[in-house]
């Protein structure tokens, strides 16, 4: 049977701001962000929003760059820029 890795996880920014609550399904460093895998919005950057393929995302908080919108697969994500993330809290 393969191995099954779902993880839920809360991604603070740098700032402290708590971004969202995220539902991971691979192990190892978070390099992108479906959007469809996103539990709670902290701060309405997500859900229910309209996106263009390369649109960058802030913090709301710091303004600091979150990542970039990546519309190159199926399933619409982010691509999370490294560095920006605090910790993440599992
Ligand atoms: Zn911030």
């Amino acid at each position: 049977m393969p191995k099954t890795s779902t993880s839920i996880i809360n991604i603070i920014c740098q700032c402290g701001q708590n971004i969202t609550r995220y539902k991971k399904k691979k192990k190892g460093r978070l390099v992108r962000m479906y959007i469809d895998g996103i539990l709670e919005d902290k701060c309405n950057l997500f859900l229910n929003k309209k996106f263009e393929n390369g649109e960058s995302v802030h913090c709301p908080s710091c303004n600091k760059k979150i990542g970039h919108i990546d519309m190159s697969k199926a399933n619409l994500a982010l691509k999370v820029n490294q560095g920006w993330i605090k910790k993440i809290i599992t």
